[in-house]
């Protein structure tokens, strides 16, 4: 069995430029992978078949998976005739903003590369993932980069200053499609993106809090109120600076203090069941 981390992403910045004539949003984000992953592991199967297991009975088990959809793609693409089991240890909340089901995708893609022989290069790999999802790309990578175009366009930034995250899932899932749907393009307060490529690269913690930004967050908020409430209470107990990751329902908040994150943890935990803290990955995985 071949092991495959799959690391959860935040969105340090996400912004939404204009919609396409082809129906999508042209985005500029900045993401980092944080170290809440979930575990793929990859097994060769004579029959030729592809098999998700799963133990969190939200996982779909069937082609809906985009790790299915990824090994599908390279066994077709290369004419593989073994197949694979996939098993999936699930770590990171399902419809969270936190891109659990594609980095799934993309830790399939990098394991596959390696079990198959394939000697893909990463960037071959994000082009495929691209076709799988439009954050598939970036997880091929991980580390931190600002992703343009439907997300699958990278470009690779340095590590940002660390710290500590403390994430908060507020037990609802949301529809990436309802959020983007809700977006009234003409009413947006962008972010300074470009500020926050400069506070990364200065290593510039403060600017990198000052530069946080989501433009999906007012409309998540109106959809779902309970989310205004975790940022709320995650800045009464301390943080430097709280953002909704994706489209939501995740809010996390940034500290540079192990003891100030325990304490918002603390807090958090009589609100939210779902509440973990973690380091920043900062740089990209290795290939596997
Ligand atoms: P993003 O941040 O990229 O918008 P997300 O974190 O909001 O993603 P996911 O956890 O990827 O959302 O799940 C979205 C949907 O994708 C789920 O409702 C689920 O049906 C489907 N899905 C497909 N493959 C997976 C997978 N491997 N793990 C979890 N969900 C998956």
């Amino acid at each position: 069995m071949l092991y495959v981390k799959a690391p959860a992403k935040i969105n340090l910045t996400l912004d939404v430029l204009f919609k396409r004539p082809d129906n999508y949003h042209e985005v500029e984000m900045i993401m980092t992978t944080v170290d809440l992953a979930d575990r793929i592991g990859l097994e060769p199967r004579a029959d030729g078949l592809i098999k998700i297991i799963s133990t969190d009975r939200f996982v779909p088990d069937d082609e809906r998976n985009f790790a299915y959809q990824a090994a599908q793609l390279l066994k077709d693409t290369y004419g593989i005739e073994e197949g694979v089991s996939i098993t999936i240890d699930k770590e990171i909340p399902i419809a969270a903003g936190l891109a659990g089901g594609s980095s799934d995708a993309a830790a399939t893609l990098r394991g596959l590369n390696e079990l198959w022989k394939l000697n893909l290069t990463l960037d071959e790999l994000a082009e495929y993932g691209s076709k799988i999802g439009s954050d598939v790309s970036f997880c091929v990578y991980g580390g931190t980069a600002r992703a343009t175009g439907r997300g699958e366009k990278i470009e690779k930034l340095p590590a940002p200053p660390n710290c500590w995250v403390v994430l908060a899932k507020p037990k609802i899932g949301v529809s990436t499609a309802d959020v983007y749907g809700g977006l009234q393009l003409d009413n947006i307060k962008h972010p300074n993106t470009e500020q926050m490529v400069q506070a990364i690269r200065n290593g510039d913690y403060e600017l990198l809090c000052a530069s946080l930004g989501n433009v999906l967050e007012t409309v998540t908020f109106k959809l779902h109120p309970e989310v205004i409430t975790i940022k709320e209470q995650m800045q009464r107990f301390g943080a430097d600076a709280v953002l909704m990751s994706g489209s939501g329902p995740t809010v996390f908040g940034l500290v540079d203090s192990e003891i100030r994150a325990t304490r918002i943890y603390n807090g958090l935990r009589g609100f939210c069941e779902e509440v973990y803290t973690v380091r920043l990955l900062g740089e990209r995985n290795p290939l596997a």
